[in-house]
């Protein structure tokens, strides 16, 4: 923006509607101070920009804004709707319901441990896309049934992204990730709470219906909490505003997208997506909450009989988690109510580590021994070499997501060295991953080969 001009001159006009300084509040002087906009046609161009109508501004203001905008300024700020394509996609034979069981036991070849989150949210899901199947029309029932979407709490690393992806893929459902600290309110630099309704339909491949049942998970969502401390300066101030544009797609609404993301524009195509099918996931750490979760426990049993104890962990006591403790918080009411399923999850320890590295269908150590097997050689690795990498794991206090970068580092040479290496010295052979290799990775490719 151009700075302002500080020679006021009182009968100076906007280019654009013809008021004078006097009439508004700032006006911009363009290059050469020949042209200058006010702020409100500063609004009305901003309201243009993301579709809006000109009704309900200062009436005055947008008619003679009409009559002297320049030609291309003057069409109707209508946002062209485009009529649904009739897409298909590989998500199209949705096919209904995967009960409890059979979701919580595909999620048992992926996530390790995390029984109740992984019971929880069968349940959830079940519930939610039965409802789909069964197209009930919430207002119309005698008993409401609310839309089930899912808020997971737990340390980084812990699964919490793994379930809803997982689930997704188990039910053929569109799914797209979104980390709220991104998100915006309309009109502030950042990614429009929208974005992430563009980022289904092109996770979609277009398919619209197959969208509006899919899956949003929303990573962080404890820091759009108002007393978030990392609440960005870009976003409004409070992370309530954001709070309320994500209210607004959850509780569910018609929304017009440009199908191809950026901002919306008066020319520009939109596709209304209607969210309210989608079944929303959210996450997030939430330090701080368990204080909150502790004192409203203990006030309840005034200080008798009350589960929790002073040698409580972090999980114990997130597992009491209510809507209230949340509020407190610094969550609107009304979003919390939107999500009403409410789940902890466990920090992982050295244990479940030693699994992750091993167990899951694509589990780290499965997958780089595929990649040496195409090179001929058969690797293997101690179980000591394992407790070494998982407590090298435990000590980056990253979760799980930590025992990926340790294992990318440890077999970087590796992968690097032996595609070079001449097949009769690695063919048929075995190579032993020790904790002395972990320890120290310089040990010569060829000593590890047997
Ligand atoms: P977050 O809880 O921060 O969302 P993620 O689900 O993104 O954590 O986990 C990061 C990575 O760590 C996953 O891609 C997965 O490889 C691994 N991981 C995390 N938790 C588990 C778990 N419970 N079981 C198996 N792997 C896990």
């Amino acid at each position: 923006m151009p700075p302002k001009n500080k020679n006021n001159h009182e009968d100076e006009r906007c280019s654009f509607c013809g008021k004078t300084r006097a009439q508004v509040q700032d006006m911009f002087d363009g290059p050469g101070g020949n042209v200058r906009i006010c702020d409100q046609c500063i609004a009305l161009c901003n309201i243009m920009m993301i579709g809006q109508n000109l009704a309900g501004l200062d009436e005055n203001n947008a008619a003679n804004f009409q009559a002297q905008a320049p030609e291309q300024m003057q069409a109707e700020p209508q946002i062209q709707v485009a009529a649904p394509a009739k897409k298909t996609s590989k998500f199209s034979n949705f096919n209904g319901v995967t009960k409890p069981k059979e979701l919580s036991g595909y999620l048992d070849q992926y996530v390790i441990g995390q029984d109740v989150a992984k019971k929880v949210v069968s349940v959830a899901v079940y519930n939610h896309y039965q409802r789909i199947k069964n197209n009930l029309d919430l207002k119309n029932l005698d008993v409401e049934l609310q839309k089930s979407n899912v808020l997971l709490l737990g340390p980084t690393g812990s699964g919490k992204t793994l379930i809803a992806q997982s689930l997704a893929k188990k039910l053929n459902v569109p799914f797209a990730i979104a980390d709220a600290t991104t998100l915006t309110e309309a009109g502030y630099v950042g990614d429009d709470v929208e974005n992430v309704l563009v980022r289904l339909l092109q996770a979609a491949d277009g398919d619209i219906k197959a969208a509006e049942r899919g899956i949003i998970y929303i990573d962080e969502i404890d820091k759009i909490s108002r007393k978030s401390e990392s609440t960005s300066i870009t976003r409004d101030v409070s992370g309530e505003g954001v709070q309320q544009a994500l209210l607004k797609i959850i509780e569910g609404t018609i929304s017009n997208i440009p199908p191809k993301g950026g901002r919306k524009h008066p020319q520009q195509e939109v596709v209304q997506i209607n969210t309210e099918n989608i079944l929303f996931i959210c996450g997030g750490a939430f330090d701080g909450l368990e204080p909150i979760v502790a004192r409203r426990e203990l006030k309840k049993s005034l200080g008798f009989g009350s589960e929790l104890n002073k040698k409580s962990g972090n999980y114990e006591i997130l597992s009491k988690v209510q809507p209230e403790d949340l509020v407190t918080y610094g969550f609107i009411p009304e979003l919390v109510g939107r999500i009403p399923v409410l789940v902890a999850l466990e920090e992982l320890d050295k244990d479940a580590f030693i699994k992750i590295l091993q167990e899951p269908k694509n589990a780290l150590v499965k997958q780089y021994k595929k990649i040496l097997s195409l090179e001929g050689v058969q690797l293997d690795f101690t179980p000591e070499a394992l407790d070494r990498i998982a407590e090298l794991a435990v000590a980056k206090k990253t979760g799980a997501r930590g025992l990926r970068s340790i294992m990318e580092n440890l077999m970087i040479d590796i992968e690097y060295e032996l595609p070079s290496m001449p097949d009769k010295d690695k063919n048929g052979k075995k190579l032993l991953i020790t904790p002395d290799f972990v320890n120290d990775k310089n040990i010569p490719l060829k000593d590890l080969l047997q």
